[in-house]
């Protein structure tokens, strides 16, 4: 229970606003990331502030806390550069007032790094970036030369001293390498979702125009024999005319799933067209394409796109190739074109496998050999 109120918590935080454009989304999500550590961050040096006895320290500690709740308030509400540096001026407040307290070896200088990167990722220009940093480093070298150690030295034992040192070494890893992990992560993720969107067809799924052909472009340079079926739905324009486009859309996506579901993982599916699909079946000889195709068409007969009380059937005409028959790719999409156009031109609901070799016979069809739909 805990746990799910946890992860919706978690969920409703990271997912960032839907006007924000996609390319921002991932820096969005990392800076809600890194103003959570900070807070955890934090949190956890509360008792050993304790321990080192510094109201003063605790203080500005709690502050950060604070201001790091602030910047994920401003954050959220678009204000990234102000969050930001909201954040860096606390941080960078306690680290020197660490080192101003303490004295030099302590390990706070550890956290100008830290700083530094945020800045160095960040979506501010690249100008201010530059002057951030070098501002920050000026600061970080008079901190520790001439500020550290100004407001008192280090009061406990030498061994105390090597302890908050490699607290301070630990806890500065440990933030780095969740930043840099969960920055991987969620570039991987992002970069995943774009390449599927620009591989994709938002409405069915399938693979787009330009992934299909990609794809048979690599079976073609692999050497790998297969076949190439094309599909269009018949009369569709009639479903849109009669049911409207939306249940148009929804007959295409019925068609996507059937197909999915009809083929084998190895084949691959692309939507070429308005109602137009493409599907290459790689290592699957005439017989074989044949047989899922007719599968296919008998599935689309028994199982009809439903919507509500409607029942919209829908009817294929295909044309089917084989690599071997062709010397190009361009030659092979077009064989299976005119053989599609001869079962279109011989009464659709049929598939067609020989055929067309001839640019006459398109025009003709008079060689169509039809091998379903009697
Ligand atoms: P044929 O049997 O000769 O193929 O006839 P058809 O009506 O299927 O073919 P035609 O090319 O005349 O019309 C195709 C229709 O497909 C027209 C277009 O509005 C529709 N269409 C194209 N893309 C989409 C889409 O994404 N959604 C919907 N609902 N309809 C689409
Ligand atoms: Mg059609
Ligand atoms: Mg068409």
């Amino acid at each position: 229970m805990f746990h799910r109120v946890l992860q919706r918590s978690w969920l409703k935080l990271m997912r960032p606003p839907a006007e924000l454009a996609v390319e921002r989304q991932r820096t969005y999500q990392v800076f809600m990331q890194i103003y959570l550590f900070a807070i955890l961050a934090h949190i956890s040096f509360v008792p050993v502030i304790h321990w080192l006895d510094s109201s003063l320290l605790q203080l500005v500690n709690s502050l950060c806390i604070v201001t790091n709740l602030v910047a994920i308030l401003l954050h959220r509400r678009h204000h990234f550069t102000l969050a930001l540096l909201l954040k860096v001026l606390a941080n960078i407040s306690l680290i020197t007032l660490g080192g101003m307290l303490m004295g030099q070896h302590t390990g706070f200088e550890y956290y100008f790094f830290i700083v530094l990167f945020e800045i160095l990722i960040s979506e501010m220009r690249r100008h201010i970036k530059l002057l951030l940093v070098l501002s920050l480093l000026a600061l970080s070298l008079i901190s520790v030369n001439w500020l550290y150690g100004r407001m008192g030295i280090w009061p406990h034992g030498g061994d105390a001293l090597k302890v908050l040192h490699s607290l301070n070494l630990a806890c500065a890893g440990t933030l780095f390498t969740c930043i840099i992990l969960q920055m991987h992560f969620i570039t991987e993720r992002t970069e995943l979702r774009f390449r599927t969107d620009a591989s994709h067809d938002s409405l069915t799924g399938v693979f787009n125009r330009r992934a299909i052909f990609t794809q048979a472009e690599a079976l073609w340079q692999r050497g790998i024999d297969f076949s190439l079926l094309l599909l269009d739905a018949d009369h569709f324009k009639s479903i849109n005319d009669t049911h409207g486009h939306s249940a148009g859309d929804q007959v295409l996506r019925h068609l996507a799933r059937l197909l999915d579901k009809t083929l084998r993982d190895s084949d691959c599916i692309g939507r070429v067209g308005g109602e137009e699909f493409l599907v290459l079946l790689p290592r699957t000889c005439t017989r074989e394409a044949q047989s899922g195709a007719l599968r296919l068409r008998h599935r689309l007969a028994e199982q009809p796109c439903r919507l509500d009380a409607l029942t919209l059937p829908v009817t294929l005409s295909m044309g089917l190739a084989q690599s071997h028959e062709v010397t190009t790719l361009r030659d092979l999409v077009e064989l299976a074109d005119r053989r599609l156009y001869l079962a279109k031109s011989s009464g659709r609901d049929q598939l067609v496998i020989e055929g067309g070799e001839e640019v006459a016979a398109y025009a003709g069809g008079s060689a169509a050999v039809r091998v379903a739909g009697d």
